[in-house]
């Protein structure tokens, strides 16, 4: 069982975050710490951004399940593995406030950096592969591990 990075609970969300060439890292969190995370965050983020360009993050949603960013805000969840690609840029600074505390745990950087390319697809792959875990769908979640593998050792 992963624990949450911020307090001893169980861990449900998993985000591999790229920090820049040749190093990701995973961010775990509980779902109390996560929404926690987002409130604080989009509060910062209403500060600074416009009223129209608010609305429109706000009215963003899945084609493939219908989430709402609002929806996906308050709940915490993802309804598709298409939603981390959908909301990518909503989430994406929400992880950076993590950085501080999950620096130091020294995660081991990769051999060799990445291209882009082949960085997006790893992260892509890898927030599948946890949602197929979830939904128990264990034939698919193996391919994608495969592949995964794969990219991670360079093939
Ligand atoms: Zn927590
Ligand atoms: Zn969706």
């Amino acid at each position: 069982m992963l624990k949450c990075q911020r307090c001893p609970n169980k861990a449900v969300i998993h985000i591999t975050e790229i920090l820049g060439p040749g190093q990701v890292e995973d961010v775990h969190l509980c779902e109390n710490c996560y929404k926690a995370l987002i409130t604080a965050q989009l509060q910062q983020q209403a500060g600074g951004v416009g009223q129209q360009e608010r609305s429109e993050i706000v009215n963003k949603s899945c084609s493939h399940c219908g989430l709402t960013f609002t929806a996906f805000r308050s709940h915490g969840r993802f309804g598709c593995a298409q939603d981390y690609t959908v909301f990518q840029e909503e989430i994406a600074p929400l992880l950076e406030s993590l950085h501080g505390q999950t620096r130091h745990e020294g995660k081991t950087p990769r051999r060799g950096p990445l291209s882009q390319a082949q960085q997006a697809e790893l992260t892509q792959l890898r927030q599948q592969l946890q949602w197929l875990i979830r939904e128990e769908r264990y034939e698919e979640a193996a391919r994608i591990r495969d592949r995964i593998r794969q990219l991670e050792e360079g093939r």
